[in-house]
């Protein structure tokens, strides 16, 4: 029998812990405020920024929402999070992405104080994680790290493979397992014998968006896979980037597809937001 990774559980058990310490820190006088910027009303984007309001509202933590309309200018957003970057209030500030196309991401990304970049999508916090510095860490990746570590299951000496490079998942995931001293290998679109550099994963984090592409030739007996996609299928149902039923048997643990890593995400950017309000008040 594979253990069923409990990302709902370990990421409820998370909240709680933040819940407690948001309480403690209002008791000594410290506040926690994230603002949360989305322009334009994409439904998909309306829904994230929806759960992360309804997540503050749970620990104790302040939101600040700011709804711009889509033709905002790419001006008055950055006179916005100047604003916010200034205001000795908000510890945290989010832009949900993407924003329209109408505007530069990365700019966007770049004007976010490091300080208050709760994302961790910030040239400075990525390199803060390459270099071992305090930094903020990006969400999915970090929630990872806990669901390995809340499982009982070590990363130091496994040989971890990451597919998939992305600036939100795959690379950070990379910089993360090194951290905690795995022997770690990045596959991606170009990788050749892909399935041969997975089956020798003792860890296998799947993150490259394409739904039940990795079935039970890719893994090894007693691997441990972390499935980091989130697909819907033509029966509204939600399924990952691994084939669940097939590959479940075959290893020691597994995160299903809703209720694995997804959960954590939020719980991850709850907590940069309490480690934000820590910083910014020098605990
Ligand atoms: P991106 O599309 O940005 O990156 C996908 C990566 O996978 C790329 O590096 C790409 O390689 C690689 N890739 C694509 N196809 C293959 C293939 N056939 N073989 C090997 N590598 C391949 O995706 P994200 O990282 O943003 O997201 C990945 C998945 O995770 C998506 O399903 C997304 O919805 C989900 N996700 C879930 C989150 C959560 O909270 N649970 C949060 C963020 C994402 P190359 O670089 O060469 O193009």
């Amino acid at each position: 029998m594979s253990l069923r990774i409990d990302g709902k559980k370990i990421s409820s058990d998370i909240k709680e812990e933040l819940k407690e310490q948001v309480k403690q820190l209002k008791e000594e006088g410290v506040s926690v405020c994230l603002a949360v910027i989305q322009v334009g009303n994409d439904p998909a984007s309306s829904v994230y920024v929806n759960n992360k309001k309804k997540a503050c509202a749970y620990i104790g933590i302040e939101s600040q929402a700011y709804e711009l309309p889509e033709e905002t200018t790419q001006e008055e957003l950055l006179a916005l999070i100047d604003r916010l970057n200034k205001d000795d209030h908000v510890n945290g500030i989010l832009v949900q992405l993407p924003v329209p196309a109408h505007m530069d991401e990365k700019e966007i990304i770049q004007a976010i104080s490091p300080a208050k970049d709760v994302d961790g999508f910030h040239p400075q916090s990525v390199g803060a994680l390459s270099t071992g510095e305090p930094g903020f860490v990006s969400c999915t990746p970090a929630g990872i790290i806990q669901l390995l570590k809340r499982s009982g299951i070590s990363i130091d000496g496994k040989d971890c493979v990451v597919v998939g490079r992305s600036n939100i998942v795959g690379k950070p995931m990379a910089m993360l397992l090194l951290r905690e001293n795995g022997t770690v290998t990045i596959c991606h679109s170009h990788t050749k014998n892909l399935k041969e550099v997975c089956q020798r994963a003792d860890i296998l984090v799947a993150a490259i968006g394409k739904p039940k592409f990795f079935d039970e030739s890719y893994v090894k007996d007693g691997a441990v896979v972390i499935d980091v996609g989130i697909h819907r299928n033509a029966e509204n149902k939600l399924c990952g980037d691994v084939d669940y039923d097939k590959v479940a048997d075959k290893v020691s643990a597994i995160t299903p597809v809703p209720g694995g890593v997804g959960p954590m995400t939020i719980a991850m950017l709850m907590n940069n937001c309490v480690e934000a309000a820590l910083r910014m008040n020098n605990r």
